[in-house]
């Protein structure tokens, strides 16, 4: 479907708007409606934040121009890569929010289904068709299934969102194992198929429902899914709707039910694909780089004498101006594009080590440690259901990392979510914070749930387990306590922790 096809439907959008800025609409009637636009009112109903959907992270040379034009024409203050390969503008007007999403059309970003009851961006492994040792690339199946989905956001009513992903490797980077539906490609060129997983409240790993199966037929896997939630899906209460709930209702004949619906969309129509590769055929130009080693942020990529460069901007939120500077510098150099990776990273690929180098100096304002690259949502000072501010709390701890002189590996990558939802994936890092409350003195104070040892990966996935109730304020006395004493191991957070459970336990306690 043209991304133009759309534009009828936002004089709708348009229209609510304005009536909820007048006061006419209130927030939870307006949040239910705009959320099908991609738009949400920020808390205090003063400003909006909209979500750009791009399938797969990916942003092309043409939607760059729109990013970048759009910053500076409107002035957007704030932007955020979020976890599901999305880019946010925040802090909106009525004028601006309307305006952009229209505007947006003519770029090929399709806000409409961003938010609410819809089926979502379809999520992609970030580097999927450059990476070194991927199994293939599963871009052109998303590609294909991200058109069969928006073509349901006007046909088919869900009982709440639906994520769908492909993963191209065992890093499983999408969570293809335990999202709504996953893809996970295999070594043989096909793909196994998990269903009804999924982070939030009782997350849960996917169900897999199909194994080795011809990327051609996706589709019917899609439709299926759709079918089996139609069926099943809890239109009721809106807290037990999203997919995981299924595995509940259905019990052990989950997979025979999907079985069921595959049946019925293979008899009802024909919905193989036909699939081109993506040609990438830009070559090196024998370009090394300066000091002859390549730099700790640049990736190799299987084209030869192509890499990426790796950028992350702290908590995912990248000056407006440095994006700006990045679109523009990417728009000179052939055949690159920007790719946003669930963990808030994002690369610049196809560049050759001379154009990597002067990415390299645009971009070093990013996190330069593993602990720098942490992942925070975009928290409760912007997001009206959330608990907490993981973004204030990530970025005081970036910046008290600085002065506690750690080796770059004792503190892992963390991840923070400001409330139960989990936008912040706090269940898959290896230490994970959730937004929440403990009482002191009988007074409630602000306070994280603490996580350890969650790790995403196609085979060696698992959820962090819940150790206790940190007050925020106690937070980077602990991480600077675990960093410490992991440095003195000599080993990195990972490793160390293998054998010392206990120790970290011991650790987390006086400050629980
Ligand atoms: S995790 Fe909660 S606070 Fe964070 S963005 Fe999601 S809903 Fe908002």
């Amino acid at each position: 479907m043209d991304a133009k096809q759309w534009r009828e439907d936002y004089k709708e959008f348009e229209k609510v708007t304005r009536q909820f800025y007048a006061g006419e609409v209130t927030v939870p009637q307006y949040k239910g409606f705009s959320g099908g636009f991609g738009s949400y009112a920020q808390r205090g109903g003063k400003a909006s934040m909209l979500r750009l959907r791009l399938p797969g992270g990916r942003v092309t040379k043409e939607k760059m121009k729109f990013v970048a034009d759009s910053i500076k024409k409107y002035q957007i203050d704030k932007v955020h890569l979020t976890t599901c390969q999305t880019i946010q503008f925040h802090n909106l007007s009525a004028d601006t929010v309307c305006s952009l999403a229209v505007e947006a059309l003519d770029y090929g970003i399709v806000t409409r289904g961003g938010g609410g009851d819809f089926p979502r961006n379809v999520m992609v492994s970030p580097l999927s068709g450059v990476e070194q040792g991927e199994y293939f690339d599963v871009a052109p199946y998303a590609d294909k299934a991200g058109d069969y989905l928006m073509g349901l956001i006007k046909t088919v009513k869900l009982p709440r969102k639906l994520k769908v992903c492909f993963s191209n490797s065992p890093a499983n980077e999408t969570h293809a194992t335990f999202r709504d539906l996953g893809f996970a490609a295999r070594s043989d060129g096909r793909f196994d198929v998990y269903s009804a997983g999924g982070l939030g409240n009782n997350p849960k790993m996917g169900v897999l429902c199909a194994e080795g199966i011809d990327g051609t037929k996706v589709l019917y896997y899609i439709k299926a899914m759709v079918k089996l939630f139609v069926s099943y899906g809890n239109y009721e209460v809106r807290a037990k709707a999203r997919t995981r709930y299924m595995q509940d209702v259905l019990g052990e004949k989950y997979v025979q039910e999907f079985q069921k619906k595959l049946e019925e969309a293979f008899r009802e129509e024909n919905l193989d694909i036909e699939v081109s590769d993506t040609v990438y055929d830009k070559s090196g130009d024998g370009s090394a780089f300066v000091d002859g080693q390549m730099p700790a942020r640049v990736v190799p990529q299987k084209q030869a004498g192509l890499y990426a460069v790796k950028y992350h901007p702290i908590g995912g939120c990248p000056s407006p101006q440095k994006l700006v500077e990045i679109c523009e510098a990417v728009q000179l150099i052939e055949q690159a594009e920007l790719r946003l990776a669930p963990d808030e990273t994002m690369y610049i690929i196809n560049c050759t080590a001379k154009e990597a180098e002067k990415i390299l100096a645009i971009t070093d304002d990013g996190a330069d440690t593993l602990f720098g690259s942490s992942v925070a949502c975009i928290g409760a000072s912007i997001c009206q259901v959330g608990a907490r501010d993981s973004q204030k709390l990530l970025q005081a701890l970036v910046h008290e990392e600085k002065q506690w002189d750690l080796p770059d590996g004792a503190l892992p990558q963390i991840h923070i979510s400001g409330c139960p939802s989990s936008c912040g994936t706090h269940q898959v890092g290896r230490i994970g914070f959730r937004g929440g409350m403990k009482k002191v003195d009988g007074k409630p104070e602000a306070a994280f749930v603490l996580y350890v040892n969650g790790r995403d990966g196609e085979d060696c996935a698992r959820f962090g387990e819940e150790i206790g109730v940190m007050l925020e304020t106690e937070i980077p006395s602990f991480l600077k306590a675990l960093g410490n004493t992991v440095a003195e191991s000599g080993m990195d957070f990972d490793a160390w922790y293998e054998n010392n459970e206990d120790v970290f336990r011991k650790i987390a306690e006086p400050y629980l």
